[in-house]
């Protein structure tokens, strides 16, 4: 529950990236290249990519353009792509205690990727194929959607349901039972020491 007699700190963020990282014998890399609110926490994966792929870059092709603009491209698209991640999850939130989670759940503001994502969601798709499909496949893998989508309880409508294709893979519900009581054991002792107090 919200308290609204607490004092909220607002910060500033300026959101967005340089449209190019790599421009004449410059290369821009952390928040000199771009910043996206911190919720996926990528900021780290996108200074690694890029110094991984300026490198694969410039050793085949120097300072010159060859490979630079299809460098900036993979670079821009993967921006776009974790920034279409975390809008979903705004989108998807069903909070309604108050006017912003409201907003964020009804807005229009979505790429062409994610409104794409969003209609084989609900229209019970084979996500996996249309990542493949919309080339979206180097950010968040068909799993991380899938969790997204059904973390938030927004499901296709009962119609469009269908069982898991033979590729698509059906949850190991006796590994998952498995992994869960032995992830438990980590906070037993945290349990105890709840108890004793
Ligand atoms: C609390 C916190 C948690 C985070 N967790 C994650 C996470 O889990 N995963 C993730 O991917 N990202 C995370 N981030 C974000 C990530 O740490 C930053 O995006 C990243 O460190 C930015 O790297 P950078 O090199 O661009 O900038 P910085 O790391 O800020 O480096 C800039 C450097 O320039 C120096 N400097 C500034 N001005 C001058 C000057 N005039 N002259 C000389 N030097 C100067 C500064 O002292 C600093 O050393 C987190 C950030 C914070 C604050």
């Amino acid at each position: 529950m919200l308290n609204s007699a607490l004092e909220a700190r607002h910060l500033q963020m300026r959101v967005g990236r340089l449209t190019d990282s790599w421009s004449a014998n410059s290369l821009a890399m952390g928040l000199s290249q771009g910043f996206i609110e911190p919720l996926e926490a990528t900021a780290i994966h996108i200074v690694i990519t890029t110094a991984q792929q300026f490198i694969a870059a410039f050793d085949d092709g120097g300072f010159g353009p060859k490979n630079r603009d299809i460098f900036n491209q993979r670079i821009a698209g993967r921006y776009e792509g974790i920034r279409d991640y975390i809008v979903a999850h705004y989108r998807m939130n069903r909070r309604a205690d108050n006017a912003y989670w409201r907003d964020n759940a009804t807005h229009d503001h979505l790429s062409d990727h994610l409104k794409a994502m969003i209609t084989a969601w609900f229209t019970g798709q084979d996500l996996e194929q249309e990542i493949i499909r919309l080339n979206i496949g180097g950010y968040y893998g068909a799993i991380s959607w899938y969790c997204l989508f059904a973390g938030y309880g927004v499901f296709p409508a009962e119609v469009k349901m269908r069982a898991p294709l033979i590729h698509e893979n059906a949850a190991d519900m006796a590994r998952m039972e498995i992994f869960m009581n032995s992830a438990a054991r980590n906070f037993s002792p945290h349990a105890q020491a709840l108890i004793a107090l």
